[in-house]
Parts: C-alpha cells; sequence; structure tokens
C-alpha cells in the first residue's frame, strides 16, 4: 500500500504535458501496490492548470495558490511541496529540469531516499524496485528506497504521458502556501522570459530535426525548412550549443534533452556517446553525414553518407515536391 503525490509541473499557468508521465508512473506503481494518488498543483493564477489536473482522476488534486510562488522560484515553492509530501509515501515529478532541480531538495528536506530519471518499476517481495539508466544509457541500474518516504523523478521519454481528460475528475482541496526560510532570501528572479516557438517541444516531439557542430552559421537556415515539412521539433547536439549555433535549450543528450520521437533525422552528429544517449528511446533514426565511419550510422535505421549542404536541400525539396502532389 503506497500513497503517491504527483507534482504537477506548472508554466505560465498551464499544466504542461510532463506531468501526465508522472501520473502514469503513478499508475504503473498501484497496479504493484494499490493506493491514493494525489496530484499537487502549485504557483499563482493557476486555474487553468488545476482544471487540467483533474482530468487525470486523481483521488485528489491539491492546491496551493499564492502570489509568492508567482515568479516560479523553487526556494519559495519546496517548503509546501515538502510539507504536502511528508502525508505521501512517494513523491513523484517528471525529471524534466523542473523535476530535476525540485525533487533533490523534496529528498534533503524529508531525509528520503532519492531515485532520479527512473524508467521502470518492479515489485520484489513487499517492496518496489525502481530501474533506471546509468553511464550514458550503457548500463541499468536497480534501486530499492530504504528510507519510509522516497521521492522519483520519472523520465518522459520512457514512460507514455497520460492525457487528461473531461470524462475524468477529482476532488480539488485547498492546502495552505509554506513561507520559505532564508533560502529565499538569496535567490531573485529578475525576468521570466518563455520560449516563444511554432515548433513543438522537444519533450514532446513526434519528430526531430537535430543538427551538429559542423552546420555552423547555417544551422536554422539548413534544418528549419526541413523541420517544417516534416512538423518537426529542431534540435541539437551539445558542440552545436557550445558553439554557439543553437541555443542551450535544444541540446540532446547525457547533460541535455533525452527525447523519443517517431522520427529522429540527425544531420552531421558524429553520434558520440553523450549524444545517443538522448535518442535511444526514438522510434526511427535517419542519420545524414559525410563520414561513413560516423559511429552514428551503427544506430541509425537509415544512412545517408552526404553532404548536409547539397543533401538538406534536396531532401526538403523532394519532401515539399511530394506533399504538393498529395504523396507525402
Ligand atoms: C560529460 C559530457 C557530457 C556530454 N553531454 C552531451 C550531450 O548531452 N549531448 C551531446 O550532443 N554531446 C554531449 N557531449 C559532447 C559529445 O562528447 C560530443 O563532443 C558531441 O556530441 C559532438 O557533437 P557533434 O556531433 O556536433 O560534433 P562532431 O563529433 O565534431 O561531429 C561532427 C560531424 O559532422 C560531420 N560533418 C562535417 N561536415 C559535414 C558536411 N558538410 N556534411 C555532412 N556531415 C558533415 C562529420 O563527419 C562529423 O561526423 C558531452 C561530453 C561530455 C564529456
Amino acid at each position: 500500500m503506497v500513497d503517491i503525490l504527483v507534482i504537477g509541473e506548472v508554466s505560465a499557468g498551464r499544466l504542461r504535458r510532463a506531468t501526465g508521465s508522472a501520473v502514469a508512473f503513478a499508475e504503473r506503481i498501484h497496479r504493484l501496490s494499490p493506493g491514493t494518488t494525489s496530484i499537487l498543483v502549485a504557483g499563482h493564477g493557476i486555474a487553468g492548470a488545476v482544471d487540467a489536473a483533474t482530468g487525470f482522476g486523481a483521488d485528489r488534486v491539491l492546491v496551493v495558490d499564492h502570489p509568492a510562488l508567482a515568479d516560479g522560484a523553487l526556494e519559495a515553492l519546496s517548503p509546501t511541496v515538502a510539507r504536502v509530501a511528508k502525508d505521501h509515501g512517494l513523491t513523484l515529478a517528471t525529471a524534466s529540469s523542473f523535476g530535476k532541480d525540485l525533487l533533490p531538495r523534496i529528498a534533503a528536506r524529508l531525509d528520503a531516499g532519492y531515485v532520479a530519471d527512473c524508467s521502470e518499476v518492479t515489485a520484489e517481495g513487499s517492496g518496489l524496485v525502481f530501474r533506471r539508466a546509468i553511464f550514458a544509457g550503457n548500463a541499468w541500474e536497480q534501486s530499492r528506497i530504504e528510507t519510509p518516504r522516497g521521492v522519483v523523478g520519472v523520465r518522459q521519454s520512457e514512460v507514455t504521458p497520460l492525457e487528461p481528460s473531461s470524462t475524468r475528475a477529482s476532488p480539488v482541496t485547498t492546502v495552505p502556501y509554506e513561507p520559505p526560510g532564508a533560502a529565499r532570501q538569496r535567490v531573485e528572479v529578475l525576468a521570466f522570459e518563455p520560449v516563444v516557438s511554432e515548433r513543438p517541444d522537444l519533450a514532446d516531439a513526434r519528430a526531430i530535426v537535430a543538427g551538429g557542430r559542423m552546420l555552423r552559421e547555417r544551422f536554422f537556415e539548413l534544418l528549419e525548412p526541413l523541420a517544417s515539412e516534416l512538423g518537426a521539433a529542431i534540435g541539437a547536439t551539445r558542440a552545436a550549443c557550445d558553439g554557439g549555433w543553437a541555443p542551450q535549450d535544444l541540446q540532446i543528450g547525457q547533460t541535455g534533452k533525452i527525447v523519443a520521437p517517431d522520427l529522429y533525422v540527425a544531420v552531421g552528429i558524429s553520434g558520440a556517446i553523450q549524444h545517443v544517449a538522448g535518442i535511444r528511446q526514438a522510434r526511427v533514426i535517419v542519420a545524414i553525414d559525410r563520414d561513413p565511419e560516423a559511429p552514428i550510422f551503427e544506430l541509425a535505421d537509415y544512412g545517408l553518407v552526404a553532404d548536409f549542404e547539397v543533401a538538406i536541400p534536396e531532401l526538403t525539396r523532394l519532401l515539399a515536391g511530394g506533399r504538393a502532389s498529395g504523396r507525402a
């Protein structure tokens, strides 16, 4: 028997789709060990997020709406989350940047065991065993939480998110805001600048076109038209981000985002182990690189040995032509 608290991920007053992965993982746990699921939605001006959270049909939705949470600083949010988490056996959130930042704080406050980036759970005896990839996806670790309460980060790319539905509902309860301690004084949020993009979020994208460092100043010029033809998000290697050719939030890999699209097109990407760690869950990988020995071809389902300066415009033209004639 385990009572689970799922921390809702709220951005600009809306519940991010990533929350659905943590709720789906809570359901998996309950198939092994029954209990209740509560979803905590915290922030300010979050009516839309609360509405969406009730659509998961959890046992209850707990709401903390307070002006002090408006800037999203986790120093302000952690004490409230930790207090609510004390009443639950397991606290879950998706292992997004939000979850990776918040969950260790909660584990520390509760003196609880923490499993980060978890993909699977099984039952062993009377306990739960959590499985997660380590060493850039080259090995699996199995962990058991020995403390009375536990904290688990759920790897979104490996747990299909549950979608909220208007046919499901949960009772909503307001819980009080817990004022933060001195840590809050040390942090000032100067501005919140959401990334505005027509393209799908990398974490949710069904198709991704990603580029390496050698695309240099032509990074977007070459990739944008192809991505538009495919309705794809754009991603990058760390080398492309470090080189200043792509913004850091597009980085895919071990120290970037882990993605699981149906289609991943790697353009001028050598296939370093740290990059590959972020794309192993892609269903179909297409690699375009001029070096036939590039390691990415060992992983790719389809490989094209070509100069991207020639291949990408040509591919884009063919796709556009196919679409125009109704074949794509
Ligand atoms: C601790 C650690 C963490 C890391 N985390 C990440 C991570 O999260 N994500 C990540 O991506 N990397 C990460 N890295 C870096 C990683 O090791 C590689 O350095 C990086 O992925 C290489 O990026 P790249 O493929 O763009 O560049 P390169 O390895 O230099 O490859 C460039 C490729 O472009 C091809 N090419 C060049 N010109 C053309 C052309 N005209 N047409 C076609 N092909 C062409 C080349 O043949 C080559 O295959 C990490 C490294 C460390 C040490």
